[in-house]
């Protein structure tokens, strides 16, 4: 399943898909056409490639209304005029698909909570706190160390190849993804505190479960969901797919604990 490279897979892919078409499913399709989509459930899944939430559970076209994004976080309800993709798919599925169920579809071994965990560990060893407050002065410290090494003089460090590599970081590639993961900011004492309690790979999975609840949290701040669960027409469900197991976890809300799938009986699905 992995490591194809060629357009042709993609390609060969669609030609097998459509020869396996038979009568019923180009019913099907007409169908979804013709009546709209009507999914039951909206997820908020990672972008991550290894993780398909309808190929995990088997769904077929019309299930699912799938909103993916860099570790699958809700960002708080924004009220200015800034591009809000993930909030715009919110208000689509919660206010015009009237779907009845949010899952928060995180995963184990996310990439995109890995680099806030490393954000954190650097920013301890380093002694600085990566937000937005500090970054324009940070950035102007690399520039003098591009030009005169004043950086390292400055910060008395050693480490020339760890300097580089923090700003090819904040200087470039990753402006977005940093300023997209302060979502989760307040998780960041949360890293501190289990730093030497845990393997870096429980840590990262921890921080992807306390980041689904950030993200829970963060949905009850759009009004119009708040008033849709309070009213218990819409339920709010956090999920965790572990890769190694290719299992999931369920948060239980009244344990504050997740069990796994498979021992979890869902009364009100
Ligand atoms: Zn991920």
């Amino acid at each position: 399943m992995t490591g194809h490279k060629s357009l042709n897979y993609l390609i060969e892919g669609y030609k097998k898909f459509k020869s396996s078409l038979n009568q019923n499913d180009i019913k099907f399709f007409k169908e979804l056409v013709e009546k709209g989509q009507k999914p039951k459930f909206l997820l908020i899944s990672c972008s991550d490639s290894r993780v398909d939430p309808s190929y995990i559970m088997n769904c077929t076209p019309g299930d699912m209304f799938v909103i993916r994004n860099v570790a699958n976080l809700v960002p708080p309800c924004e009220n200015n005029t800034t591009y809000h993709g993930t909030s715009a798919a919110l208000e689509f599925a919660i206010s015009h698909l009237e779907v009845e169920h949010i899952i928060i579809f995180g995963h184990s071994n996310c990439g995109g909570i890995k680099y806030f965990v490393d954000q954190v560990i650097k920013s301890i060893r380093c002694g600085y706190n990566y937000n937005e407050e500090n970054i324009n002065s940070i950035i102007d410290r690399r520039i003098n160390y591009s030009d005169n090494f004043n950086y390292l003089k400055d910060t008395n460090k050693n480490d020339i190849s760890y300097a580089n590599e923090e700003k090819y970081c904040l200087l470039g590639n990753s402006k977005f993804i940093t300023k997209w993961l302060e979502i989760i900011d307040d998780l960041k004492d949360e890293v501190k505190k289990n730093l030497n309690n845990m393997t870096y790979e429980n840590l990262i999975n921890y921080i992807s479960q306390k980041a689904m609840l950030h993200s829970a949290k963060c949905l009850m701040s759009f009004p119009w969901i708040k008033e849709k669960a309070d009213a218990k027409k819409l339920k709010i469900n956090i999920w965790q797919f572990n890769l190694k197991e290719q299992s999931i976890l369920i948060f239980n809300e009244k344990t504050n604990t997740y069990t796994d799938i498979e021992n979890t009986i869902l009364l009100d699905s």
